[in-house]
């Protein structure tokens, strides 16, 4: 058998199911494998901390096991983003102001999955509040990219990334509310899915934009994504967007395959801004369907231009209303040497948000005020329904929309941190999804000449998750597996 932490998480429960492997086997693994890579000169900075009770659940899982109780995920082991609720431990968000935060509850996802087996191993690094592109704006320092360690492994989920392609977790739960599991994924070559807006309850994720957050996850196996999301879907009280799914016998995947497809590539996606090495991967992608008997043809859609203007109008906005709550008095971090109530605020809030968190905030105080609401909130909110009203439009003609996940291939760690502007631009291909709600994968298609990982994204209508899932073992199993 290969090494443990070579396994995706469904090759680990055959191994767990068959008794070929004990859940503390497999969690001693991959702890193994963060404790040896701690040790390297430039270590990946994946995890914030990896549990020390996780081999303590493991050898309780390992228990329910032999008293034939186990349930479906059974002693798998995942990792989680530090802004995923896991009741009484720390969640930071990556970020000064929430440091000592320790969770009252854990996140509905969470629970559901711990319910089914589950087993929490660590929390993972991310840019503050799920803010940038990089994973370099963490409290924690950066993380790097596993397959150049020079690299960045994208943001803000690059923790989440970091410990899959590291191998360090066969999978990892990361939130979207731009881009931040995909880019990641494709920085990485791991798969990223952003699932459809409401698939996933958001109760216990740290709100940042919350009509465009979601729960996402990272594999390298689209198999992995369906047995978590069979037992992490459905409608939750506690968060009245969660849609009433029900992802009952979706695993394992049936492979489906791509012929008689009708795939759109917006030409606004492979002209100038993107790296040319990846716009020769999209048209290898392509040209793959096209052999399985699917038609690819190329659309115009100019909406698509506008798309990262709005979403850094429209996230700020909404940062800057969920974030007032780290006043220094309910959460985390205050400043105690303050002298009035305001100046408890200021202090508190100087201190406990980084540059990149600030720099939202007043973008969406901006946009919100009074005086410039009309220009800017209001005209984005127009462009946004637009944008859904094109993408509906599309999905009458067509059944899926195939893009590169990142402009650009994995850069330089500190090669964007004093460009804001440059940073924004890497969402450009990745924020029109969580605007339209929809969902998307990202799926890796190799590397360029010197090694670095390319993503593109199959994006499909509202809640067909399960569809792109399915096309996409099927490239897995002709060609991803190859690779
Ligand atoms: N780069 C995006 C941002 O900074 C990522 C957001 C996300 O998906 N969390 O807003």
């Amino acid at each position: 058998m290969a090494n443990i932490t070579d396994l995706s998480l469904s090759q680990i429960k055959k191994e767990l199911d068959g008794n070929k492997l004990s859940g503390k086997e497999v969690v001693l693994a991959f702890k193994q494998a963060y404790e040896a890579d701690q040790a390297h000169k430039t270590p990946l900075n994946g995890y914030i901390e990896f549990f020390d009770d996780a081999e303590k659940l493991a050898e309780a899982s390992d228990a329910r096991r032999k008293n034939n109780e186990a349930r479906g995920l059974e002693g798998l082991p995942l990792a989680i983003k530090d802004n995923i609720l896991i009741q009484g431990k720390i969640a930071t968000c990556g970020s000064s102001i929430l440091k000592d935060f320790r969770a009252p509850y854990s996140s509905t996802v969470v629970e559901r999955l711990k319910n089914q087996g589950i087993i929490p191993v660590g929390r993972t690094n991310m840019d503050e509040f799920g803010m940038g592109s990089s994973c370099e704006y963490s409290i924690y320092g950066p993380t790097r990219n596993p397959m150049d360690r020079n690299k960045t492994p994208g943001g803000s989920s690059g923790g989440s990334a970091s410990v899959v392609a590291g191998k360090q977790a066969p999978a990892a739960l990361g939130t979207e509310t731009g881009g931040s599991v995909r880019l990641p994924a494709a920085f990485c070559g791991i798969y990223g899915l952003k699932p459809s807006y409401g698939t996933l309850s958001r109760y216990g994720v740290v709100a940042y934009g919350s009509s465009l957050d979601q729960i996402g996850i990272l594999s390298r196996d689209p198999d992995d994504m369906a047995l978590l999301l069979e037992h992490g879907v459905g409608t939750d009280p506690h968060d009245e967007t969660s849609a009433a799914l029900d992802f009952s016998g979706v695993y394992p995947l049936k492979p489906k395959n791509p012929k008689g497809l009708k795939i759109a590539l917006p030409e606004e996606f492979m002209g100038e801004g993107i790296d040319e090495v990846i716009k020769n991967k999209v048209t290898a992608f392509a040209s793959w369907f096209e052999k399985q008997g699917a038609t690819v043809e190329s659309i115009k859609l100019p909406i698509l231009k506008s798309t990262v203007a709005i979403y850094y109008i429209i996230a700020p906005a909404e940062a800057s209303s969920n974030l007032t709550r780290y006043d220094g008095i309910r959460y985390g971090f205050r400043d105690e040497k303050a002298s009035s109530l305001e100046d408890l605020y200021i202090k508190s809030r100087s201190q406990g948000f980084g540059d990149e968190v600030k720099r939202r905030i007043f973008i969406g105080n901006y946009v919100l005020s009074s005086g410039y609401y009309d220009a800017y909130y209001k005209k984005a909110m127009q462009v946004r329904s637009i944008l859904k009203q094109e993408i509906a439009k599309v999905y009458e003609n067509y059944d899926l929309i195939l893009s590169p996940t990142s402009p650009c291939l994995p850069f330089n760690l500190g090669a964007k941190l004093d460009d804001p502007l440059a940073m924004y631009l890497t969402d450009i291909c990745t924020t029109f999804v969580n605007l339209a709600q929809i969902p998307s994968l990202s799926v890796p298609c190799g590397t360029s000449e010197e090694g670095l990982p390319i993503g593109i994204q199959l994006i499909g209508k509202q809640f067909s998750e399960i569809n792109l899932l399915s096309i996409a073992k099927t490239w897995h199993q002709e060609e991803g597996l190859k690779q």
